[in-house]
């Protein structure tokens, strides 16, 4: 059976739900599906939300700044109600300490000079003024908890950060996919949940459709893998993966919420603070909590999974987290038992995004986004609008890529650099920072 759609988007998370809309907004008639009940419910609902400028390359750091727009400026984005209300963004700042590992931040201001982001450097005394519940003994480098030199500072000092204002958190992921869903849907996109894709239909080369469990086939002649962690698995369903240079797979994460110290309002006082020589991130939570997260230090196992099968439950990695925060704030209160999240990324080679058509006619993919691409996702979303287009008026994106124009910073990306075919990119983090 045919309902007559232009595009199929496979995933209804922050991105799937973006480029429905995007897609939408070009006059394609879309529609999305996820297996999960309803949009967000993946592993967008488990994210930090956090909206920072600083990435290890210039593209990513131009993308990601070019977000806190979006953010900022949320309802006129969407331009349509939700019944829920607006996500909100709260506009708090990041500061990131400079450490040696992440060499003091000596390429960070080069960067945000040449993509025109604002930031300030902070010595010690300036860092303890914005934030007075840390202190800045060094423990680098991270160990696990088993090691006997756990929690000891290794006689060093933080000397100070750089604070960025163009940034925070969203404080509710799951509304700002819905809100994207409602948006999409008053253009007339359809979502369908509680349905998974089973197979990628084909002929010639390429793709015609995809059929869903219970075994309806739904045709279109494009069809978008944002399935998130399970992104390899679609990519394989449709037989792709021989195509690509770069890989996807789901790597399991906790997340710790823990009370803020008694006396210090880090709700409304805090900001976003990413700690490479603790390798704890944080930032603020409803209640006055701390949400920590990890910036996966080498002596942590990576525990990559099988994202239809893994452990929901917390294990160690939470509370290990959260004392390795407690070395940066003293008083930081740890609960015997722990709260928080369990969720996967999906992360690629170079923990860089994919966002990219493939070998196959009609079938794109926009993966691989390594824990740091919810800020991204209205801009991922237009992408691979474009990418679309092009690619369907017969552009040889990968001969030619094609030029994205960042319009709120005047800036163009080369949309090669998120291709599947790249060579790893040497500049990444290799962590959750990309
Ligand atoms: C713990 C954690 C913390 C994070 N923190 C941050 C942060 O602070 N800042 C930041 O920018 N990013 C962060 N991220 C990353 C960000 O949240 C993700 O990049 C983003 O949410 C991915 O959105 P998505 O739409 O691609 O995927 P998902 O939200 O995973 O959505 C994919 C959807 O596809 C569906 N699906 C899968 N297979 C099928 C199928 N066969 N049929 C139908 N549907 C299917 C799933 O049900 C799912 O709903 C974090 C991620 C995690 C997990």
């Amino acid at each position: 059976m045919s309902d007559g759609y232009d595009a199929i988007v496979i995933g209804a998370g922050v991105i799937g739900a973006a480029a429905t809309l995007a897609l939408s907004r070009k006059g394609r008639n879309v529609l999305c599906v996820d297996k999960l009940p309803a949009s967000g419910y993946g592993s967008t609902s488990g994210s930090c939300a956090i909206i920072r400028p600083y990435y290890s390359t210039v593209d990513g750091s131009a993308v990601a700044y070019e977000s806190h727009y979006y953010w900022k400026q949320w309802s006129e984005f969407l331009g349509a109600e939700d019944e829920r209300g607006h996500a909100r963004y709260v506009n708090c700042g990041c500061m990131v300490l400079k450490t040696e590992g992440n060499d003091y931040l000596s390429k960070a201001g080069d960067i945000m000079e040449e993509i025109g982001c604002p930031y300030e450097h902070l010595d010690a005394a300036q860092v303890l003024e914005r934030m007075p519940i840390v202190q800045l003994d060094s423990f680098a480098p991270a160990r696990r908890a088993d090691d006997p030199a756990f929690g000891k500072p290794n006689g060093g000092r933080i000397e100070g950060a750089m604070f960025f204002p163009s940034g925070g958190y969203i404080t509710d992921p799951q509304l700002s996919t819905h809100n994207l869903q409602r948006a999409a849907e008053a253009i007339g996109a359809r979502f369908r949940f509680n349905v998974a894709v089973k197979e990628i239909n084909t002929q010639d080369m390429h793709v015609t459709g995809v059929t869903l469990s219970g075994g309806e086939a739904v045709e279109a002649p494009v069809v978008v893998n944002v399935a998130g962690p399970h992104s390899y698995i679609i990519n394989e369903m449709a037989g792709v993966t021989h195509g690509m240079n770069i890989t996807t797979r789901a790597l399991r994460h906790e997340v710790a919420h823990v009370p803020s110290p008694s006396g210090f309002d880090f709700e409304k006082d805090g900001c976003v603070m990413s700690d490479n020589d603790t390798t704890a991130y944080i930032r603020p939570e409803h209640g006055n909590h701390i949400l920590v997260g990890s910036e996966d230090p080498e002596c942590d196992e990576r525990e990559w999974v099988d994202p239809d099968n893994f452990n929901r439950d917390f294990t160690e990695q939470a509370r290990v987290l959260a004392m390795r925060a407690g070395q940066r704030i003293p008083d930081l209160p740890i609960p015997n038992q722990m709260k928080g999240v369990v969720e996967l990324y999906d992360v690629s080679d170079d923990w860089i995004p994919i966002y990219d058509k493939s070998d196959l006619g009609g079938f794109y993919m926009a993966v691989g986004t390594s824990g740091n691409q919810f800020k991204n996702a209205p801009i991922a979303g237009e992408m691979m609008a474009e990418l679309v287009e092009a690619c369907e008026d017969g552009r040889d994106h990968d001969k030619d890529p094609i030029a994205f124009h960042l319009k709120h910073i005047d800036r163009t990306v080369d949309l090669g650099f998120y291709s599947r075919r790249r060579e790893i990119n040497p500049e990444s983090s290799f962590s959750v920072l990309g």
